[in-house]
């Protein structure tokens, strides 16, 4: 099928059963092939990131299924999650969320470490990732000594760490300002495009949704193609 990603008949209600009750996604069925980029597009509370939680495996649907490269994971125990989240997914977030009291160079190691990887290759590849991101002099930085658009680069390469094949990516630029929300969705879509990772990036910025494969649009719980 060459699916990385099908989620099919996704629902998620939040207080089920309550007069608070909220419905917020309804029967979302989306299927990214490899090495596709697809935009989420949708105002704040719309849900957005609930999918990307449902579609990461970091948290469950009421009803349908999560197949990540062709393997159901929807009922799956925690340790396969788990084991599927690490070795698969790629996670980045609007705020950076590095480890403040560890280098870049070590943000970028500890998730490999984690993942079995040894000392000397995990070091060999945070410092690869950091050259591919222009960040090769930064290596022994904290986040503290870092910019802004600097600290997400970074936080860029500790998702690519694992060698994911699917990106999932919360605002990524939404902190960031113009200039360098450009400059770093510039080198995150390089690299992506690179390495052939399928990618669902969720942004409220629509220039930078229309430089993606397909622009999806989560609307009153659906999910629907611009
Ligand atoms: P977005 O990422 O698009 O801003 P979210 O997925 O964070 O949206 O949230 C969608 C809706 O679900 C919001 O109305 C939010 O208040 C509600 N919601 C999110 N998480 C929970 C939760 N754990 N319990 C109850 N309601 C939640």
């Amino acid at each position: 099928m060459n699916n990385t990603l099908d989620l099919n008949s996704i629902s998620k209600t939040y207080n089920q059963g309550k007069p608070s009750e909220i419905s917020v996604l309804r029967d979302v069925t989306l299927q990214i092939k490899a090495g596709e980029v697809v935009a989420l597009v949708a105002p704040s509370g719309a849900g957005k990131s609930t999918l990307l939680h449902i579609a990461g495996l970091l948290d469950t649907a009421d009803s349908g299924t999560v197949r990540l490269n062709d393997q159901d994971l929807s009922a799956a125990n925690d340790k396969r999650r788990t084991q599927a989240r690490r070795q698969d997914v790629g996670f980045i977030y609007q705020f950076h969320h590095l480890l403040p009291e560890f280098s870049a160079l070590e943000n970028i190691v500890l998730p490999q470490l984690a993942n079995g990887v040894a000392q000397t290759a995990a070091e060999a590849r945070a410092r690869d990732l950091l050259a591919k991101v222009g960040l090769a002099a930064r290596a022994d930085h904290r986040p503290s000594e870092l910019s802004g658009g600097e600290a997400q680069r970074v936080a860029f390469c500790r998702a690519m760490a694992n060698k994911p094949t699917l990106l999932l990516a919360d605002e990524p630029t939404g902190n960031l300002d113009p200039k360098t929300s450009d400059q770093v969705f510039a080198v995150l879509m390089d690299i992506v495009r690179e390495t052939g990772l399928s990618a669902l990036i969720a942004t409220h910025n629509l220039e930078l949704a229309h430089r993606m494969d397909r622009v999806l649009r989560l609307d009153g719980g659906r999910l629907v193609s611009e």
